[in-house]
């Protein structure tokens, strides 16, 4: 019975779609059980898996390729990367001697480094704009990417994380209002989501309180009213978009909850009460484990980021692990997410094993990255999952990450909508 109906659905792929393709998959994660299953073929047609069945289905015509001695698993989804720049020392002049086409040429080989580390889809969370265009370049197909839902520029108050001149003489700091991203009222706060609607993006980016990277003096002082955070939650949802929020400081992270976002970006000094308000209001906690590692490393290198920075790269930057391990406890929803670009592009990886070391297990960590944030993007009946039906997202690592979950810093094999990049 069991092998007649192998047979139906062999003879229904190729009648149906012309060529397919036959992966073998020594392992396979299913994401919405939690367990690793062992010799399944996975059957591709176009952009879509068709189907997923036991053994190593053999066509008599069709594309196979050989994951026997892999663990196969849905594309990762990174909630928190900034897809057009990267760190390095020379950044904050970067701001006034780049071009917007040094920037889209930059963020061409930022984009195809991530979809080569098995990140297939990413949430870009602000830029300059280009990540729009780039955003558009990849989904018709011109260059190589991960499929990205961007923030366009991300929002803040005057002089707050996400000011796009921070740090600059007052000569060339203008007067930035909505249209850069920046706001300071109730009007401005409508006005700057509609106009990150027409400008093309997906979501909205709050900088909800002080930053690390921002050329400013506080990293975690609250920087919008709860009216301002309120307008923005609510113009949003008109447009079908979820917002999410920067915070480092509690009382900044307690304002955008209410407020009404959706994930919140670092927590680094999130209190048991916000926990509690997290899980109240549903918002998920995007950890960015990495970004938090790696700037703390680079401050005590002298000259690497500007003076005003050090300190709070140094006294920020490491809480933030331990801050996620007591939330994951705490049982605040987890959204896998990095802040690429704070660190090197394609690194992103590196969050599992911090992530269990933390204490999240490893499946649950796999989950986070797939089946969790799928769902946030409103994806979660196309991404997160190998099954029929849904979008052809495939990635393979060496060895099972629940045994070695640094083999997730290893992607050896990336299919997007049905397309091998790697192999
Ligand atoms: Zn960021």
């Amino acid at each position: 019975m069991k092998a007649l109906l192998k047979l139906f659905v062999f003879l229904f792929a190729i009648s149906a779609f012309g060529q397919n393709t036959y992966l073998h998959c020594g392992k396979l994660v299913d994401t919405k059980s939690g367990k690793v299953l062992s010799e399944k073929t996975i059957i591709v047609s176009g952009n879509k898996i068709i189907e997923v069945v036991d053994g190593y289905l053999k066509p008599e015509s069709g594309n196979v390729i050989d994951l026997k001695s892999k663990t196969v698993m849905p594309g990762l989804i990174d909630m928190h990367v900034h897809i057009e720049s990267e760190t390095n020392p020379k950044k904050y002049l970067q701001a006034y001697t780049l071009n917007d086409a040094d920037v889209a040429y930059n963020s061409l080989h930022y984009a195809e480094v991530t979809l080569m580390n098995g990140f297939t889809t990413v949430r870009d969370l602000g830029g300059s704009g280009v990540n729009v265009s780039l955003r558009n370049a990849i989904n018709q197909g011109k260059v190589k990417g991960p499929r990205i839902f961007t923030a366009e520029k991300a929002l803040a108050t005057t002089g707050g994380h996400a000011d796009p001149t921070n740090g600059a003489k007052k000569s060339l700091i203008g007067n930035p209002g909505p249209k850069e991203g920046v706001v300071n009222g109730v009007e401005d706060a409508k006005k700057a989501v509609r106009q990150r609607y027409k400008n093309g993006a997906d979501l909205i980016k709050i900088t909800a309180t002080g930053g690390v990277l921002s050329v400013a003096k506080s990293g975690q002082n609250p920087q919008f009213t709860i009216e301002e955070i309120k307008a923005i939650c609510e113009t949003a949802k008109d447009y079908g978009f979820h917002v999410a929020a920067h915070a480092h400081g509690d009382e900044g992270m307690q304002r955008a909850i209410i407020g009404g976002v959706k994930t919140i970006e670092h927590g680094t000094l999130m209190s048991t009460e916000t926990m509690e308000l997290m899980k109240k209001h549903d918002v998920y906690l995007v950890p960015t484990i990495t970004a938090g590692k790696f700037v703390s490393d680079k401050a005590k290198i002298k000259g690497y980021y500007p003076e005003i920075i050090v300190p709070k790269a140094l006294d920020i930057g490491p809480k933030i692990q331990d801050m996620f391990a007591r939330a994951y406890k705490n049982g605040v929803g987890i959204a896998f997410g990095t802040d690429a670009a704070v660190f090197f592009h394609g690194d992103n990886g590196k969050e599992f094993g911090y992530m269990v070391e933390a204490g999240m297990p490893a499946m649950e960590t796999l989950q986070s990255a797939t089946i969790t944030n799928a769902m946030i993007l409103k994806m979660e009946d196309e991404l997160g999952q190998i099954k029929g039906g849904f979008i052809a997202d495939i990635i393979a690592v060496n060895d099972d990450p629940i045994k070695n979950i640094s083999t997730m810093e290893n992607v050896v094999f990336v299919m997007k909508e049905g397309k091998v990049y790697k192999q």
